[in-house]
């Protein structure tokens, strides 16, 4: 398994992406948002995307260097047309507008449509605490299903996360809450398939709608050939809650901006929502870090579980891979290697050159 240190392998994923087309500022976007997902532990949101996002690239369903533009707007809002470019691209843009937006009226929403794939929902929040404001958003997958409704046995939407990011006392530390609204994300079963370990009861079912923790039952190549389907988080017994805050993310992302929802829509692209409110139009900035300090203290405070250690706040696992990382490299299983290797080949990059230890 190849470790490759960071700044080799953003190099490298940029050097894939402006040979694509993307003008040498935008390939870099792209490529520090998908190693940025691999350095906060996101794997599945990581440079293994590198393969997909040159083949959209090829089959035109990504348009490299298209330039985003408000298709409409108000002092507060912007419904923008992402031109088919990277969606890194198009959702750093529209988070930009909104918190623009925000700066003026205290809101700022961008809704984008005609957007690539935007990764790590997570990394848009985070733009928008260093900008001093709040961030949330959410994004969905028009026309794609793998995921039940509550009581469904079949595929019906996409795993649509929700993100929530908040500015601490610790500019280094905001809270960042960045999650799927299905029991895990898919990355999550594909890894589990690759090391061939059964997954958690109640992550999944089968294609007739059976419970089953083996993975390869949603890929439809494990005991049933039919493709079986993920949860929405809370799983069976509270599952109507992730269903019902995956519809609102249909809604929100896919809806407002017209990409469209799990029915309809380019599949691969994504319906984006974006927004930045400024605490300084409520109670302020600084009362509004202070009393979260109290806030997170209170929670975190024992007595714990048994086996328990500590209470950890949304961020806080993502900043620990991090530091791990930055200090290590990013490590890759061999196959995302090969995989990353025919990508860059077919777009006439040739191997890594240094950086690397196999
Ligand atoms: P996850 O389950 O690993 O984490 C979800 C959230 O829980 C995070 O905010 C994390 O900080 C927090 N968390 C994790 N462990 C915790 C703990 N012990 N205590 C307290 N908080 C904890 O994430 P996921 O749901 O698998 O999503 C992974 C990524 O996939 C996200 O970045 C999401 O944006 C991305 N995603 C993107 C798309 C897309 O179409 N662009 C679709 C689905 C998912």
């Amino acid at each position: 398994m190849p470790t490759v240190a960071v700044e080799a392998l953003t190099a490298y994923a940029a050097r894939i992406f402006a040979a694509t087309g993307a003008p040498a500022q935008e390939a870099r976007t792209v490529a520090e948002h998908l190693v940025g997902a691999n350095l906060r532990g996101h794997d599945s949101h990581g440079v293994i995307r590198i393969t997909s996002y040159v083949e959209r690239a090829r089959d035109g369903a990504i348009v490299p260097g298209a330039r985003p533009r408000i298709a409409r707007e108000t002092v507060s809002t912007a419904l923008i047309d992402g031109g088919l470019n990277y969606g890194p691209v198009v959702a750093t843009y529209a988070m930009g507008i909104a918190i623009a937006k925000a700066r003026e009226t205290g809101v700022g929403v961008a809704s984008a449509f005609r957007s690539g794939h935007i990764g790590r929902v997570g990394a848009y929040g985070e733009q928008a605490v260093a900008a001093g404001m709040i961030g949330i958003g959410s994004v969905n997958t028009p026309g794609t299903r793998i995921v039940t409704a509550f009581g469904g046995a079949s595929r019906r939407l996409g795993t649509n996360p929700i993100m929530v990011a908040l500015p601490t006392e610790d500019p280094a530390a905001p809270f960042v809450l960045d999650m799927a609204t299905s029991v895990v994300a898919e990355g999550k079963l594909r890894v589990a398939v690759n090391a061939g370990k059964a997954v958690p009861e109640a992550w999944i079912l089968d294609g007739d709608g059976h419970p089953t923790t083996d993975p390869r039952d949603f890929y439809g190549a494990g005991g049933n050939e039919r493709a079986g389907a993920l949860l929405p988080v809370g799983g069976p017994a509270s599952g109507y809650k992730g269903f019902g805050l995956n519809m609102a993310v249909e809604a929100l992302s896919g809806l407002l901006s017209g990409a469209g929802s799990a029915v309809e829509g380019a599949r691969g692209s994504n319906g984006v929502f974006l927004m930045a409110l400024d605490p300084e139009r409520f109670a302020g900035l600084d009362v509004f870090t202070a009393m979260f300090a109290a806030l997170a203290q209170h929670v975190q405070a024992p007595p714990l579980q048994p086996g328990v250690d500590e209470v950890l706040l949304a961020g806080e696992p993502e900043r620990r891979a991090l530091r791990a990382r930055n200090a290590h490299g990013i490590v890759l299983d061999d196959e995302t290697w090969k995989q990353i290797a025919l990508a860059a080949a077919s777009v006439g990059v040739g191997p890594i050159e240094a950086g690397i230890t196999p």
